[in-house]
């Protein structure tokens, strides 16, 4: 019985880790780079980026900015 709720805490606990990232970003759709949206890059891209989420951002293959790490 003991056991069982010991299991029942670590599945909970480690829920959140196994979500997907569904944190707000910027990605470019022409370079396929995607930002933090406080990135001064976010910022300056308005023509080519859409907000998205980071899963969906990489799912479509794009990659983190260098400066503010997506
Ligand atoms: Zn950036």
């Amino acid at each position: 019985m003991k056991r069982t709720l010991c299991l029942l805490i670590f599945l909970l606990l480690s829920a959140p880790v196994l979500a997907s990232d569904s944190s707000i970003v910027v990605m470019n759709t022409k370079t396929h780079i995607y930002h933090d949206p406080s990135c001064q890059w976010a910022k300056r891209c308005t023509k080519n980026c859409i907000k998205t989420t980071r899963d969906k951002a990489i799912s479509r293959g794009a990659r983190p900015c260098k400066i503010c790490g997506g």
